[in-house]
């Protein structure tokens, strides 16, 4: 166990609060990743007659650590083979190898290439920001494995404990996160990283409990015993033995009630709320209709051509959505249209420069720079629909106007599919009404409709407080939305983050959504909290939690409602 610390004397006894991602408890000592390699701060300089051959040391360094990626990623599923493959990706990405040698080419020597044509890059993608800022952790990864390859280091990395341990770090390489057996990491905090960040999306699909944005976090030394609560977001530092080992079993009890829920989604009283798996592809498809998801709530179309060059044509794009509809033959799949462009630019879509993307031409906006793609992709989904006998439900990211969402149910049922549109901007929140005349159902994605409510980044670890989806005001326009849903006597349902939390859940039904949508990990825990709890309780809760004062008091508000 060379990378954890010895135990400190007199563990300091306390709690650091950090933003819950994924449930559950956990129970042990803390350790931590081992030491990144050391950076060298000098340099060799090549001399003109090596510096071929220094270009092809890197390379082949560079295919190394890719070649390694993507046999670990072989041994990998879902989410954690799809973050390796992209980091095998980003070893032998082009651009970046092309700047390295260009600049041995010029006299550095390999491993000096290595690191200041990451720290380009890395600059490069932390102005971008969103999706792409988070790649620079990615990028420092593949930067110190490639180092490690060079001096002929062994790799980087996480060793695995001997006794189960809750792993705290800084943040965590996607590529460790991918690694983690369940069975020995058991609880998982990073002082980075957000709701949506590769180490929670990696820890939902692992099921390890999970807190991010934990401030305070690098106080707690390795061998620490700690109570991590990936439900509430604390981290309590030496607790009383007997309230922690009683604090994990009833977690377990709660975990062997999740996993013997077999749906449909409702109450205790036998109020219906459909219980939904988000998708991003076939194979995630297939992998959550092995649990109770009584359909797909999102497929987010936009992460099947992450790494396409140029648009998928449209018999192309029908094959992939034909897979997903398949695995679903006969229940509800609501497609989303490309949400191109932020966090998730595609490159055969132009996005203009702007200074904030995060409010500039995404979504069903790309429209005005790629003409003609929405209608082409929703040519695509009427061909898969016809070709597998379904009738998918399609919506659009990003609705801001009540045009925007008419031209789009128009589109939609011009090819005879079930027109929809997400809640994504508070605009569309305030005007669900008048949005519900044209389509036929809402889908309410809390991510971002935190992140423009808040006036806050959703990949920000520094924001997470504002991004928690427990936020009062969120709330209120989840709230808003529902009752327009009710009162037009249409479907309202939530699809980001926020629905896979069981607690929150119950607050969301409360409020009136008609469909909760998580990813598959998420699903039977988010099942089997709502059937303990009646539609009147889960009101009495929804209440507590738009009156709280912020999502702390709320989350402790519905706790004491709901028991
Ligand atoms: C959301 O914003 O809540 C959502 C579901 O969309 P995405 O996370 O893909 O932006
Ligand atoms: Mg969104």
């Amino acid at each position: 166990m060379k990378n954890v610390m010895p135990v400190a004397d007199g563990s300091p006894v306390g709690a650091v609060r950090g933003t819950p991602v994924v449930p559950g408890v956990a129970y042990g000592p803390a350790i931590r990743p081992g030491p990144r390699p050391e950076l060298p701060a000098v340099h060799a300089s090549i001399p003109d007659t090596a510096r071929a051959a220094e270009a092809e040391r890197f390379t082949a360094a560079a295919r190394a650590v890719a070649e390694r990626l993507r046999a670990r990623a072989a041994h990998a599923s879902g989410a954690a083979a799809e973050v390796l493959l992209a980091n095998a990706g980003l070893a032998e990405d082009r651009g970046w190898i092309g700047a390295a040698t260009g600049r041995i080419r010029s006299g550095s020597d390999a491993v000096g290439a290595a690191i200041a044509t990451t720290e380009q890059f890395a600059t490069m993608f932390t102005q971008l920001g969103g999706l792409m800022a988070e790649r620079v952790t990615d990028l420092r990864d593949i930067r110190d494995r490639v180092v490690a390859e060079l001096s002929g280091h062994p790799e980087p990395g996480l060793e695995l404990p001997d006794e189960p341990s809750v792993l705290l770090a800084e943040d965590l390489a996607p590529a460790d996160t991918a690694g983690l057996d369940p069975t020995r990491i058991i609880g998982l905090a990073t002082t980075l990283g957000g709701p949506t960040s590769h180490t929670a999306i990696i820890a939902r699909q692992l099921g390890i409990p999970c807190v991010v944005a934990a401030a305070g976090l690098d106080a707690i030394p390795a061998g620490t015993a700690v109570l991590l609560d990936g439900s509430t977001g604390e981290i309590r530092t030496a607790p009383d033995p007997e309230a922690a080992r009683a604090a994990v079993a009833a977690d377990r009890q709660e975990r062997a009630r999740a996993a013997a829920w077999t749906g449909p989604g409702a109450t205790a009283d036998g109020h219906r709320v459909a219980i939904l798996a988000n998708v991003q592809d076939g194979p995630g498809a297939r992998a959550a209709r092995r649990t109770p998801a009584e359909g797909v709530g999102l497929f987010r179309t936009e992460l099947c051509f992450l790494d396409r060059e140029l648009e998928p044509s449209v018999a192309d794009q029908a094959d992939i959505y034909a897979e997903v509809l398949t695995a679903y033959a006969g229940r509800k799949v609501v497609v989303r249209t490309l949400d191109a462009g932020s966090d998730k630019p595609l490159r055969f879509v132009t996005h203009p420069e702007e200074h904030n993307p995060a409010l500039g031409v995404r979504g069903i906006r790309i429209g005005s720079t790629a003409p003609g793609i929405v209608e082409r992709q929703l040519d695509a989904v009427a061909e898969a629909a016809a070709r597998t006998g379904q009738s998918p439900w399609v919506m659009a990211p990003m609705i801001a106007t009540v045009a925007e969402a008419a031209a789009f149910a128009a589109l939609v049922r011009a090819r005879d599919l079930v027109p929809g549109v997400m809640v994504e901007v508070p605009a569309a929140a305030l005007l669900a009404d008048r949005l519900l005349e044209h389509v036929d159902f809402l889908s309410i994605g809390t991510n971002d409709l935190g992140q423009y409510t808040m006036a806050a980044d959703r990949m920000s670890p520094q924001l997470a407080t504002l991004t928690d989806p427990w936020q009062p005001a969120v709330l209120a326009l989840v709230a808003r939305t529902a009752e327009a849903g009710q009162a037009a006597g249409k479907p309202v349902g939530v699809c980001g983050e926020a629905a896979a939390d069981p607690l929150l859940a119950c607050v969301l039904a409360g409020l009136g959504v008609t469909s909760l949508s998580c990813a598959a990990a998420a699903v039977a825990a988010v099942g089997a909290r709502l059937a303990t709890v009646t539609l009147d309780l889960c009101r009495e809760a929804a209440g507590a939690a738009v009156a709280a004062a912020d999502p702390a008091a709320a989350r402790a508000a519905v706790t004491r409602a709901l028991g």
